[in-house]
C-alpha cells in the first residue's frame, strides 16, 4: 500500500473509515492520503486516494447507469433526490461532525452547512426543466426539450465540502446524467460519507465518489468519456480545466474565485449596520467565494467604521471546531494559511499598518488573526487579489463615481454589494456595477431557485435556479413538417 500525506505524522486513531462509491458499493483503497486536522496541524483520518483504474471503473459504470437513469421520469428521480436528502438528513450529525473536522469550523456552523446543502437539494427538486412548445401550425410542429448531457465530472474546493457536493449531486441526478464527484484533496470525509448514502438510493453507477489528489481531477477532466464539468474552485484551476476539456468539447460550469467589493454608501446606519457588514467579509473565516474581500468607506465613516470593526472583531472568539460558542475557526490549509499571511506581509512590506489584529490560539493550527487594515494604496495586493482568509483592507473614497470605478477595475466578477439606509439610492449604485449577483444591504445571500454565477474571470455558467439545471441539458430540438403527407 503506498501512502500520500500533508504531513508526514502518522494519524492519531480515529474511527473513521470511509471508502470512494464506484457502481455503487463501496470500493476500499490501493493507495491512502492522509487528512490533516487545521486546528492542529496533524492528520487525523485517511481515506482512499482514486487509482486511474479506479476512475475508469467508475466512468464505466456511470456510463452504464446513463443508459437507464436519462430515461427514468423526471417525477421519479425527482422523488429519489427527496428520498436522498432523508437519508443525508437522518446522518446530520455524524455529517456535520465531518466537516466540522475536516473544514476545521464550528460544529455548529457546519451543521448549518449540511442543514443548508439540503435545503438546496431539496429547492432544486421544487424546480423542472419542461419542454416547450414553440410552433403548432397547420404546417410546422416545433418542440423544445432539455437532455440530460452524458457522464458528469464534479470537482469541488474545500470551504464548504458537503454544500458544494450537494449543488453538485442534486442538479445532476435531478435531469438524468450521472456523476462522478471529486472532493478537495484536503476535505474528502462529508463527500465520501455523502457518496455512501448514495448506495442506498439510487441505482448503481448513478452517483460515484472518488477522492484523490489534483491528479484525479486532471484524469477526470481530460477524460474522453466525460461530457460536462462542474467545478468549483480557483481561476487558475479553472483556466487549466478549459484547456483540459477542449480537445473534446465538453460542457462546463465554472464556479471560480472572486474580489467582491463591497461600497458603503453616506446613510450606512454605524450603529445597526456594522455587526453585518463586518460578518460580510469574516464569515467562514473569510473563505466565502462571494464574500466581501474589499471595502470602500466615505470619509466621513472612515473612522468611525475602522474604530467600530476594531471593536467587533475583537470580540470573535476564534478557536477549534469543538470549543464551545467559538465563531470562526481556523484557515482550512497549510497553504490557505501561507496565501493569507503573503498578502499580509506584502501590505505591511508597503508600509501599511494593520490597525487590528486578533490573538489566535496557540500551536501548529492554521489559526491567522483577524487583520485590519486602512490607508493602503490601491495596488497593494491585499486589494488587488483575491485573500480568501480574515485579512480585510477598508479603503477610503470621497466620491461615490470613484468607488464604483474601483469596485469594477477588476479581472473578478463573482459578487459585489451596496450598503446604506436608502434603498432605492443602494440600487442605483448597484446598477452600475459589474458582478454575478449584486448584494444590497447583505453579502452574499443566495437560494435554491435564484441562480448564481460569475461575470468575467469568476466563472462560466451558473448554478441553481432553473439556469442552474439547464446547465447539466443540452438543448434538442424536434422540427416537423406537416401537411406535406396528406
Ligand atoms: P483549487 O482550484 O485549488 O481546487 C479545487 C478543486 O480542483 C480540488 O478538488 C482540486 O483537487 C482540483 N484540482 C486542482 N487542480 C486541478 C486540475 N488541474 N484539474 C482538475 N482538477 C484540479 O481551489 P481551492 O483552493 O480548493 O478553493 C479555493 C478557491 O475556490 C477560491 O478561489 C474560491 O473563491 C473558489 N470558490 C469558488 C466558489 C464559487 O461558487 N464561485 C465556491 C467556493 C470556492
Amino acid at each position: 500500500m503506498n501512502t500520500r500525506a500533508g504531513s508526514k505524522t502518522k494519524p492519531k486513531d480515529l474511527p473513521i473509515k470511509l471508502s470512494l462509491t464506484i457502481g455503487g458499493r463501496s470500493v476500499a483503497a490501493e493507495n491512502i492520503l492522509h487528512v490533516t486536522d487545521p486546528a492542529t496541524g496533524v492528520p487525523f483520518a485517511e481515506v482512499p486516494e482514486a487509482t486511474r483504474a479506479q476512475l475508469e471503473a467508475a466512468v464505466s459504470a456511470a456510463e452504464e447507469a446513463f443508459r437507464d437513469w436519462r430515461l427514468r421520469p423526471w417525477a421519479e428521480r425527482r422523488d429519489l433526490l427527496l428520498k436522498y436528502c432523508d437519508a443525508v438528513a437522518a446522518d446530520i450529525d455524524g455529517l456535520a461532525e465531518l466537516v466540522a473536522r475536516e473544514a476545521g469550523k464550528p460544529l455548529a456552523k457546519a451543521t448549518a452547512e449540511v442543514n443548508g446543502g439540503l435545503f438546496f437539494a431539496r429547492g432544486f427538486a421544487n424546480l423542472e426543466l419542461k419542454s416547450e412548445i414553440l410552433r403548432d401550425s397547420e404546417t410546422q410542429f416545433v418542440r423544445v426539450e432539455k437532455r440530460p448531457i452524458g457522464v458528469v465530472a464534479a470537482i469541488t474546493a474545500w470551504n464548504y465540502p458537503a454544500l458544494l457536493a450537494l449543488w453538485k449531486i442534486a442538479p445532476a441526478v435531478l435531469t438524468g446524467n450521472t456523476l462522478v464527484l471529486k472532493p478537495a484533496p484536503s476535505t474528502p470525509l462529508a463527500t465520501l460519507r455523502l457518496g455512501e448514502i448514495t448506495q442506498r438510493i439510487f441505482p448503481a453507477g448513478v452517483v460515484n465518489v472518488l477522492s484523490g489528489g489534483d491528479d484525479l481531477g486532471r484524469w477526470m477532466t481530460s477524460h474522453p468519456k466525460i461530457a460536462k464539468i462542474a467545478f468549483t474552485g480557483s481561476v487558475a484551476t479553472g483556466k487549466a480545466i478549459m484547456a483540459s476539456a477542449a480537445p473534446t468539447l465538453k460542457r462546463l460550469t465554472l464556479e471560480l474565485g472572486g474580489n467582491d467589493a463591497a461600497i458603503v454608501l453616506r446613510d450606512f446606519d454605524i450603529e445597526r449596520q456594522a455587526e453585518d457588514l463586518f460578518w460580510a467579509g469574516f464569515a467562514n473565516n473569510g473563505q466565502v467565494c462571494a464574500c466581501m474581500k474589499r471595502t470602500y468607506v466615505p470619509d466621513e465613516l472612515y473612522d468611525p467604521l475602522c474604530k467600530r470593526f476594531a471593536k467587533i472583531a475583537a470580540s470573535v472568539k476564534i478557536g477549534a471546531w469543538n470549543v464551545p460558542n467559538v465563531q470562526i475557526g481556523p484557515l482550512q490549509n497549510r497553504e490557505q494559511y501561507n496565501r493569507v499571511a503573503e498578502l499580509v506581509d506584502d501590505a505591511i512590506g508597503g508600509g501599511g499598518v494593520p490597525f487590528f489584529r486578533s490573538d489566535v490560539p496557540d500551536g501548529s493550527g492554521f489559526f491567522y488573526p483577524i487583520t485590519l487594515f486602512r490607508d493602503l494604496p490601491d495596488d497593494a495586493r491585499l486589494i488587488t487579489e483575491e485573500q480568501f482568509g480574515p485579512a480585510l483592507a477598508l479603503i477610503r473614497y470621497s466620491d461615490v463615481d470613484e468607488a464604483v470605478r474601483k469596485a469594477n477595475d477588476s479581472p473578478y466578477g463573482l459578487g459585489a454589494s451596496v450598503w446604506g439606509r436608502d434603498i432605492d439610492k443602494a440600487l442605483e449604485v448597484a446598477d452600475r456595477l459589474e458582478a454575478g449577483s449584486v448584494f444590497v444591504n447583505q453579502h452574499p445571500s443566495m437560494g435554491p431557485e435564484i441562480p448564481y454565477g460569475g461575470v468575467r474571470q469568476s466563472g462560466i455558467g451558473v448554478e441553481c435556479g432553473i439556469e442552474g439545471l439547464a446547465e447539466y441539458t443540452n438543448t434538442v430540438v424536434f422540427n416537423v413538417k406537416k401537411g406535406s403527407t396528406t
